[in-house]
């Protein structure tokens, strides 16, 4: 039996029913349509095109910002839940961006699976690339979609070989898409053998589905005319001599990936997709934590704070932590323990996104993503518990990739300036660094379009002007290693040292080869590119 469910006869039946998920794609390959009509199938919007708003107003630097100054729309696209058949799901949106790449590596580490989505005639692109690396780290299950097969495409073979190579992850195709382009007409479902023929009359309708039996089958003759016919005969006689079966336990493990192909625009191929998705999941599954697992079946509730939005609205600085729940059954009102400072916080206001309204979390299970309201106690990485002081491992920090220098246009202001920087910190939008000579804050990001941003918040969200201005530094590493030596290290090297907002210690350069002498000169010393939050 494929059902993947089965494999864990033991997961409460409200468990076993969720699939947590992300999408990933390089921009503009579809991910805002196939989203929308997610939500359509799954019964959450009514009418397409309420999603596609925001995804084409991300396109835009401008209107960019004035997204992300409406901060509502952006939180309720975060994490969205809906119903499909009997399964819940729940997407965890990842930043379209390629600037905002580190928050999108920390949503990962939220969900069990996600679905890549590639351009039928574009094949794997840079952005799927890096994505796809971030999964293969956490051996995160791949489901495949190939959009677009409605337009001229790239031949069907060549772009599963392309997977194979860039992606090194095996490929089993799902459906097989007959004719290209003009010609389209729909696939051969290979895992049911189905006819499904696409309407291009109606986009939002869910395709004819006639069931065939086998290749031989009289009536696949009636649909499809004789030279695509005999095409897709020769083409899955290749499949069938030449390509894995689909075997969920390499596709839970990461190293298979089913492909389905399809037209988001025209609603074709997505019913299929997330039938595979129900069927293959994977359910909530295990969470890695100091001193021990989490098992999403356990009595007690636990749950790790994997991203922070703040100043929602900007009269009450208050913010929302994301919670993945990695055990138990959440009721409203709980009283939980935030482990990093061993409080017990009352969860009162949780909210959860049912498609583009918020709602109060009555309840919530594990593999659920529900909202926690606060005045920044929550932070990334922070693990919430029934009382077990355990901690959930595994949220990355990046060094960042760009630095600058930052000043209050106001120098009587720069105490606020201070607090501003820190709350992005936690948030978790820029890296903020407190060299230890001199005054004055270095700023980290990943990407150009992060500065522009973080400016626009501090002046609209604490009311000043700031400038960001060439850094001397290019290079941040955190600093690891035994105490004595480190100590030394730190002494001899002050004007390269930093704290950030943890009170870490960083070193900061401007040179590659810096940071090469400091491996060679300091053995005891150890520079990284990442630190765990906690
Ligand atoms: P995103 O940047 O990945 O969110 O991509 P969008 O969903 O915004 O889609 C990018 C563009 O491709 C839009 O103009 C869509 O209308 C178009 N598009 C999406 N799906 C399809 C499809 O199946 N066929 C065709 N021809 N165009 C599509």
């Amino acid at each position: 039996m494929l059902d993947n469910a089965k494999n864990r006869p033991d997961l409460p039946a409200e468990i076993a029913r969720r699939r947590t998920f992300a999408i990933i794609s390089h921009p503009d390959a579809g991910k805002t349509t196939l989203t929308e009509k997610f939500l359509l199938f799954g019964g959450a919007i009514q009418m397409a095109g309420q999603v596609r708003a925001k995804g084409e107003a991300r396109r835009t630097r401008s209107d960019f910002m004035a997204m992300e100054k409406d901060r509502g729309i952006s939180v309720s696209a975060s994490a969205m839940s809906f119903d499909f058949r009997e399964y819940r799901f729940n997407l965890v949106d990842t930043p379209g961006h390629s600037d905002f790449s580190e928050d999108t590596y920390r949503t990962l580490t939220a969900v069990d699976a996600a679905v890549m989505v590639i351009d039928g005639a574009k094949g794997v692109e840079s952005q799927t690339q890096k994505l796809f690396e971030v999964c293969r780290m956490r051996d995160l299950p791949i489901l495949t979609f190939c959009n677009k097969m409605d337009r001229e495409s790239r031949d069907v073979f060549e772009i599963i070989d392309e997977i194979q190579q860039n992606l090194a992850i095996d490929v089993t195709p799902a459906s097989w898409p007959i004719g290209v382009g003009r010609d389209f007409l729909g696939c051969y479902d290979i895992l049911r053998d189905r006819l499904e023929l696409m309407d291009r009359a109606d986009r939002n309708k869910v395709a004819e589905s006639i069931e065939i039996n086998g290749l031989d089958d009289p009536k696949l003759a009636e649909h499809v005319p004789p030279q695509l016919l005999e095409k897709l005969r020769e083409d899955l006689e290749m499949v069938r001599e030449l390509m894995p079966p689909l075997d969920i336990e390499l596709m839970a493990e990461g190293s298979l990936t089913p492909i389905w192909f399809g037209s988001a625009i025209n609603s074709f191929g997505v019913k299929e997709l997330m039938e595979g998705i129900a069927r293959f999941g994977p359910e909530p599954q295990i969470q890695s934590a100091e001193p021990r697992q989490i098992l999403p079946e356990e009595n007690k509730v636990a749950g790790f704070v994997f991203k922070v939005q703040a100043n929602m609205d900007p009269k009450h600085r208050d913010r929302v932590a994301f919670v993945r729940l990695a055990s138990g059954h959440f009721q409203r009102g709980m009283k939980l323990t935030h482990v990093r400072t061993r409080k017990p916080m009352s969860i009162t206001n949780p909210v959860m996104f049912l498609a583009s309204d918020r709602e109060l979390a009555e309840e919530a299970w594990a593999g659920d993503i529900i909202g926690i309201p606060n005045h920044g106690q929550l932070r990334i990485g922070d693990t919430l518990t029934e009382g077990e002081a355990i901690r959930v491992t595994g949220i990355p920090s990046f060094a960042p990739e760009l630095l600058q220098g930052v000043r209050a246009g106001d120098p009587l202001k720069s105490k606020h300036l201070e607090k501003a920087l820190m709350q992005f910190a936690e948030e978790g939008a820029a890296k903020v660094f407190k060299p230890s000579i001199g005054s004055g804050f270095v700023v980290g990001v990943v990407g150009q379009l992060q500065f522009e941003v973080l400016a626009s918040r501090i002046e609209l969200e604490y009311g000043l002007p700031v400038r960001f201005e060439p850094s001397q530094f290019a290079s941040a590493r955190w600093v690891n290693g035994a105490r004595p030596a480190v100590e030394k290290f730190i002494d001899t090297n002050k004007q390269h040292i930093a704290y950030d907002h943890d009170g870490d210690i960083v070193y900061l350069t401007r040179l590659q080869w810096d940071i090469d002498r400091v491996e060679r000169d300091y053995p005891e010393v150890r520079l990284t590119a990442t630190k765990e939050m906690m």
